[in-house]
């Protein structure tokens, strides 16, 4: 069995400076970081993840959530996902944020996870995960079987012929609503980054899914000053009822002025190679009467692009449905 080494940088710079000796900070990295251990422990069990070494960040000063100068939050990257959903802040003006993660894992799950490792959490895929099939995630080269294979939980916005995995995350989809910033530390210096460049499409290069490079370290996630009189809602649908993951999910942040929707933030969960902002579902609702008929046009709209495969065709009128239905309820 492939042994590894287990130690505590005394601070960011330290880990920092470890983990820039890496070849990479995507798929098979020999050096990682350890948050809360409950995506990367797992993928260590199941062999997916073989690092030499692991930095245990939980006692570097990360894990503080406070309130920004502008008016936003800042969110330390080791803060606990249940810290985040209950704190008070994010429950009055964030609310999309607490449901969101409210809808993930289990509680035992959530006090251990943290924001980062969260927004780094690896598919569901079950190629990805089981050694003794090909996988381009985790072996670049050897193809892609969900394709031809078990693929209805799988992506339908932003797949490639060389990958169809879904970003099984429900925190990053509020933060995508939420237009959230996530703040990087690396061997060049810092460098903030919005949601929506963070993660990758899978391209032709489906080992590589976010722009984190060796030595890179989340150290936070900030929130612009909450809107006032948003409506937020968080709307997850699944196998059952708790500990699933999202088949179809949304998030949606709208203000409704008089009888008509003056702004919109929407993202989508559970059917994206990322987590799926969509533009084409707020350019449909700005500006029109907050109703049924609306509602559903924007829900078109977003699954507009769609690309099913032989067995995930039913997340197309799912996600619709599930969008249609939050923004009704937010627009209650
Ligand atoms: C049974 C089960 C069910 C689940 N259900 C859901 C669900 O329904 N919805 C959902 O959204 N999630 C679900 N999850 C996933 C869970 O939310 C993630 O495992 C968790 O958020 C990961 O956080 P962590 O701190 O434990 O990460 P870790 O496992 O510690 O780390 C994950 C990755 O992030 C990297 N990393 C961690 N911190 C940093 C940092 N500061 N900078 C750079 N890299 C870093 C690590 O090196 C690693 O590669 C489930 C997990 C399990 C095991
Ligand atoms: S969908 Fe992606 S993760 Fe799943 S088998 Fe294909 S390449 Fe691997």
């Amino acid at each position: 069995m492939k042994t590894f080494e287990f130690i505590r940088p005394a601070d960011s710079a330290a880990a920092i400076a470890t983990a820039a000796q890496a070849k990479t900070a995507q798929q098979g990295a020999d050096v990682r970081f350890l948050a809360g251990g409950t995506t990367l422990i797992d993928l260590m069990k199941l062999k997916v993840e073989t690092p030499a070494l692991l930095l245990d960040i939980n006692r570097l000063p990360l894990d503080k959530i406070e309130t920004n100068a502008d008016g936003g939050l800042k969110i330390g990257a080791t803060v606990r996902n249940s810290d985040l959903a209950n704190h008070p802040a994010v429950e009055r003006d964030y609310a999309v944020l607490s449901q969101a993660i409210l809808a993930g894992a289990s509680a035992q799950l959530r006090n251990m996870a943290t924001t980062a490792g969260n927004l780094l959490q690896r598919t569901r895929c079950p190629y990805y995960r089981d050694t003794a099939m090909p996988c381009n995630k985790r072996e670049p080269g050897t193809g892609c079987p969900a394709i031809t294979g078990s693929n209805r939980t799988l992506a339908v916005l932003g797949t490639s012929e060389h990958c169809i995995a879904t970003n099984p995350s429900d925190m990053c989809v509020a933060l995508a609503a939420l237009e959230a910033t996530i703040h990087v530390e690396g061997s060049k210096g810092s460098r903030a980054v919005p949601t929506a460049d963070f993660h990758l499409l899978p391209g032709n290069t489906p080992h590589r899914e976010t722009v984190l490079e060796p030595g890179d370290l989340i150290t936070h996630v900030t929130l612009p000053a909450p809107v006032t009189g948003s409506k937020q809602v968080y709307l997850k649908l699944r196998d059952r009822a708790s500990y699933e993951f999202a088949l179809a999910s949304a998030a949606v942040v709208i203000t409704v002025a008089g009888q008509n929707v003056s702004r919109a933030r929407i993202a989508l969960g559970g059917v994206g190679t990322k987590p799926w902002r969509s533009p084409e579902a707020e350019a449909a609702l700005v500006g029109q009467p907050a109703n049924e008929a609306n509602f559903r046009k924007a829900a078109e709209a977003a699954m507009r692009d769609a690309k099913p495969q032989s067995h995930n065709g039913f997340k197309i009128e799912l996600a619709r449905r599930c969008l249609a239905h939050a923004l009704q309820m937010a627009a209650r």
